[in-house]
């Protein structure tokens, strides 16, 4: 039977890394982050929206996104945010859906990666949905070294999501990523081999 699997967690709480993992082990992983960035391109769907609603000032010489930028324009105000999450959002979905049809035509098993899944209600998508955890000092921490942030531009990136504790009682298992890279995978392994000893109770 053909199985999809979404993983999603919070910014900077380890979901590239399984993602990494997966595709190393032979899986297909569609990067929800990769699909919106093709969006943007020059050419994008998204490109041009984007453009006529922030001015010319989101772009670098080079006619690129100047992604900082629109990523604090957009995290830095509220009506921003909720523009975005509409315009941008429905963009997005009918993309994604449009990968996902043409993966399932060939694949048994494959994963996406989506950072909102729960926010933008993908949940239904999937068979399983799979969350890398972290406390919230452990995100902190890695997102401020990551990104190079200042304390107060991460909180507002993590503000801008649901709290991972939230995401824990929505999804259907928890990938619990406070230790090491190392007890991370070796978790994906074990949910890989139908090992359910980390299904959600
Ligand atoms: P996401 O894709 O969810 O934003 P990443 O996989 O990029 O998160 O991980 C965030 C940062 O934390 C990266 O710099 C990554 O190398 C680091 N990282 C991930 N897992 C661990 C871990 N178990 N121990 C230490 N650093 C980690």
């Amino acid at each position: 039977m053909r199985k999809i699997i979404g993983i999603t967690g919070g910014i900077a709480s380890g979901k590239s890394t399984v993602s990494r993992f997966l595709r190393q082990e032979g899986y297909q992983v569609v990067d929800a982050d990769a699909v919106v960035h093709q969006l943007q391109k020059p050419g994008g769907r998204l490109y041009r929206i984007l453009v006529d609603h922030f001015g010319e000032k989101i772009l670098l010489e080079n006619g690129e996104l100047n992604r900082p930028l629109l990523a604090s324009l957009i995290f830095s105000n509220p009506e921003e945010q909720e523009w975005s999450k509409e315009t941008q959002g429905e963009l997005i979905r009918e993309e994604l859906g449009f990968v996902r049809d043409k993966l399932a035509q060939t694949e048994d098993l494959f994963f996406m990666d989506i950072p909102l899944l729960f926010e933008q209600e993908y949940a239904s998508w999937f068979d399983e949905t799979w969350l890398v955890y972290v406390s919230r000092d452990t995100q902190m921490d890695r997102l401020m070294k990551r990104d190079y942030l200042t304390m107060e531009d991460a909180q507002a990136r993590l503000a801008s999501q649901w709290p991972l504790e939230e995401k824990k009682r929505l999804a259907s298992h928890i990938l619990d990523n406070n230790g090491s890279r190392e007890q991370l995978l070796s978790q994906v392994g074990s949910l890989l081999q139908g090992g359910d000893t980390l299904e959600r109770d």
